[in-house]
């Protein structure tokens, strides 16, 4: 089955196969491991050593950008959230539930947010001591760009939590340039095309250490994490985790390497997305957002009528695709993932698999 859902992704036999083997956390051929992994997710985020710091969680995305949230802005604190889909709707709602002010600055889900529009909003909200902007839109397939973003944070004195849950390793992030961001968040299962089991934030080691107290949580507490971190070394973990999920993603960086790092994959990704857009206008379907704000990540389509996505689903299984069961955007759609361990032959694939799927459907848009 190709897996293009985008989340889990697809990966590749070596990266599946690490994980067949029994291993314990606390052994000490352990430490010097998951330190070393440390250090090479911290080098992808173009973070400092001495000034950044990697500090995992063994938890769903969801829930370590709750631990961010908590670790940055204390209990009644107010963050303002760009909403211009479901993830920063997601991200307002972790926030409220954590007990903090979320200010929404509303976005059309089909362009990203601008520098002028952050400055504006942080200038109406001077309660507002941070940011929190989703990278990649996963619920439409635009991008917020936090090289635009982040010097308009900066300029306002303000500071920033990015979630590149669906960006790290494929889109840019040079965090030595960006003092504004205190932590990015990802998982071990999207761009860097590991398991999942783990996720990551690369965060600021001063802003951390001074967030002590604020997360109202010991589980979701990034300062604790940072505090075992100085404590008991880099090889520690608080608590016993999926930690072979750790050895699949420590496999599937030297996959990243191999492939060049991030700008090769990033290449790939484009040409993927870039494939599924123009193979499914071809079809006769109609693309949710212009081609100049279609992100290299996820590409979504409205769904024509009389469409039933979980029929177009079952279809599209039996000739051995998969894509996400429910959409994410504001109007009705379906999208496919970009990402993962595929190429262009896997979207020649999708798309036949996508016309043949309509034929049976009695869909067919083709004029
Ligand atoms: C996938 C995704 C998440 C959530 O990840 P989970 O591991 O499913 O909790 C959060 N934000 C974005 C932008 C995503 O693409």
């Amino acid at each position: 089955m190709l897996l293009l859902t985008p989340g889990p992704v697809q990966t590749h036999p070596s990266v599946r196969a690490a994980m067949a083997e029994d291993i314990a956390p606390w052994d000490s051929a352990f430490r010097p491991f998951y330190t070393r992994l440390r250090d090479r997710i911290r080098a992808i985020a173009g973070g400092v050593e001495g000034v950044h710091v990697t500090l995992p969680l063994q938890v769903a995305g969801h829930m370590i950008m709750e631990a961010a949230i908590r670790t940055y802005v204390p209990a009644g604190g107010a963050l303002l959230v760009p909403v211009n889909g479901q993830y920063a709707g997601r991200a307002v709602k972790l926030g409220r539930l954590a007990g903090r002010v979320v200010v929404e600055l509303e976005v059309p889900d089909t362009r990203g947010v601008t520098a002028g529009e952050i400055s504006a909003a942080l200038a109406a909200h001077p309660e507002c001591s941070h940011v929190a902007m989703i990278y990649s839109e996963t619920g439409s397939g635009i991008v917020n760009d936090p090289a635009v973003i982040g010097p308009a944070v900066r300029a306002a004195g303000r500071r920033m939590i990015v979630d590149a849950v669906s960006a790290f390793g494929a889109l840019p992030l040079d965090l030595s340039r960006q003092p504004e961001i205190d932590a990015v968040i990802f998982t071990s299962n999207k761009c860097l095309e590991g398991l999942p089991g783990f996720s990551f934030a690369v965060a600021r080691i001063d802003t951390t250490e001074a967030a002590s107290g604020n997360a109202g949580s010991w589980s979701l507490d990034l300062s604790d994490v940072l505090a075992n971190t100085n404590t008991n070394g880099p090889g520690s973990l608080r608590f016993t985790g999926p930690v072979q999920s750790l050895r699949a993603l420590d496999v599937a960086l030297d996959r990243f390497d191999a492939e060049g790092g991030r700008e090769p994959r990033l290449a790939r990704y484009r040409a993927n997305a870039d494939i599924l857009y123009r193979g499914l206008k071809a079809l006769g379907l109609k693309p949710y957002v212009e081609e100049a704000e279609q992100g290299p990540i996820v590409v979504t389509f409205h769904q024509p009528a009389g469409f039933v996505l979980a029929d177009f689903c079952e279809a599209l299984k039996r000739h051995d695709v998969m894509i996400s069961s429910y959409y994410t955007s504001t109007q009705p759609s379906f999208r496919i993932g970009a990402i993962g361990d595929v190429g262009a032959a896997d979207m020649h694939k999708c798309i036949a698999a996508v016309g043949a799927a309509l034929d049976e459907l009695g869909l067919s848009q083709a004029a």
